[in-house]
């Protein structure tokens, strides 16, 4: 998706409050020479920004607006050393609500509507983002936070909310309680808000019949706003995101050169009015991509796909980027073999071979499997891997992705 004359007049404006705060990125642009641009080419000349640029700027090293103008802070969990801190004026609070109010209404919510929030307050971005959208929309908000299963039932009938806000695994939780405790009768909800970490289509389905409530991915991170920055339509066919207020690409992540629209990558965000810590092309490490041509609602607003993974888990396999999700993908289309496999890379004489073991009964044609298994990966991703069939059972078991690839070619 290139990006328009508009975004570049914004994104110029951008430029010139993060040289004049001489915040980090002030300074990468000092180092490239680069005051101003004036084209889609000169955009991507600009300068990657980090989550490391981030963490070195602790405490306030984002600070870009005046400290009066700076009405709150927010704080991402680091996982490792520092957390960020990133300050919003009262615009950035207002756009951010803007930005979550679309959300809700592109979820089909309403003013009529009473939105239990069941993700934390504090810091970090998520209730307090869920909560300035609900209000912004109009609709009444049931304030939680998080746990409390008992209370959160309690006030779901009582407050009959029509709409849950909540992670993939809390909402699971809360549909097999009610499951458990047999008051679905009771409870009124009709759709829910789940936030962005990855999920499995079949946790989808369990959470969606359970409660009998249709499901948003709702996107977003600390960095850019919070969560409100992208969620899907009626048609389920990838979130649209807000690109008055984004700029969105999609690259490479071990080039840093931009993919084709409907290629997968890393989500590089770069936001066009945010006054407190502007970001310019920001690296999220979250792997998805454009998809291209319109949606079936008619909104204008691009899409974006559902986030396949972390780019932390991409493997480089004969030139081509390959990741966990795709070959997951290939195999979930045969069903007669189990959701367990392992896939071993190693270099012989040469030449880089990848072998996939997967499980199937024994009354199954290993030979003829294989073979069928290997020509889709061919059509798919491009490459043909030797597939191994062994018997269900013989596989280690294991819930992280990316225990299931060995690489042996650096070992
Ligand atoms: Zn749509």
């Amino acid at each position: 998706m290139q990006i328009s004359e508009k975004q570049i007049e914004l994104v110029n404006n951008r430029i010139q409050a993060l040289v004049k705060a001489e915040s980090f990125y002030g300074k990468k642009l000092a180092e490239a020479g680069i005051t101003e641009i004036h084209s889609a080419e000169d955009f991507k000349k600009l300068p990657f920004s980090e989550k490391k640029d981030l963490r070195e700027a602790y405490p306030l090293g984002l600070m870009t607006a005046p400290e009066e103008e700076i009405v709150r802070i927010h704080s991402s969990s680091g996982t490792t050393g520092l957390p960020v801190i990133i300050p919003y004026t009262q615009k950035d609070v207002d756009d951010w609500a803007i930005m979550f109010s679309r959300c809700y209404e592109t979820a089909g919510i309403t003013n009529r509507d009473r939105i239990q929030i069941t993700p934390g307050y504090g810091l970090w971005t998520a209730g307090i983002g869920f909560q300035n959208g609900a209000e912004k929309l109009g609709a009444m908000v049931i304030p939680m936070g998080p746990g409390n299963t008992d209370k959160q039932l309690q006030m779901m009938q009582d407050m009959e909310s029509t709409v849950i806000c909540a992670t993939s695994s809390y909402a699971l939780l809360l549909a097999e309680e009610i499951e458990k405790r047999g008051i679905r009768n009771r409870i009124k909800l009709r759709k829910g808000v789940i936030g962005s970490e990855r999920w499995s289509q079949k946790m989808r389905e369990r959470i969606s019949t359970e409660l009998g409530i249709e499901l948003y991915d709702i996107y977003g991170l600390t960095e850019i706003y919070g969560p409100g920055i992208a969620i899907n339509c009626e048609y389920n066919e990838g979130m649209h995101y807000w690109d008055d207020f984004l700029y969105i690409e999609v690259i490479d992540p071990v080039t840093g050169e931009n993919v084709p629209d409907g290629e997968q990558g890393e989500i590089v965000i770069t936001t066009l009015v945010k006054e407190g810590a502007p970001l310019i092309r920001y690296r999220t490490h979250d792997l998805s991509r454009i998809i291209p041509g319109k949606c079936k609602c008619g909104r204008c607003y691009p899409r974006l796909d559902v986030i396949q993974g972390r780019t932390d888990d991409m493997m480089k396999f004969r030139g081509v980027n390959v990741f966990p999700n795709q070959i997951e993908e290939v195999l979930a289309s045969f069903p007669e073999i189990s959701s367990e496999y392992q896939v071993r890379i190693s270099h012989i004489e040469g030449k880089d071979v990848m072998r996939i073991y997967v499980e199937s009964d024994s009354k199954t044609n290993c030979n003829d499997l294989s073979k069928r298994i290997a020509d889709k990966f061919k059509s798919r991703i491009g490459f043909t891997p030797g597939v191994k069939v062994v018997e269900i059972g013989v596989l280690p078991r294991s819930t992280k992705k990316t225990a299931r690839v060995i690489d042996e070619r650096y070992q």
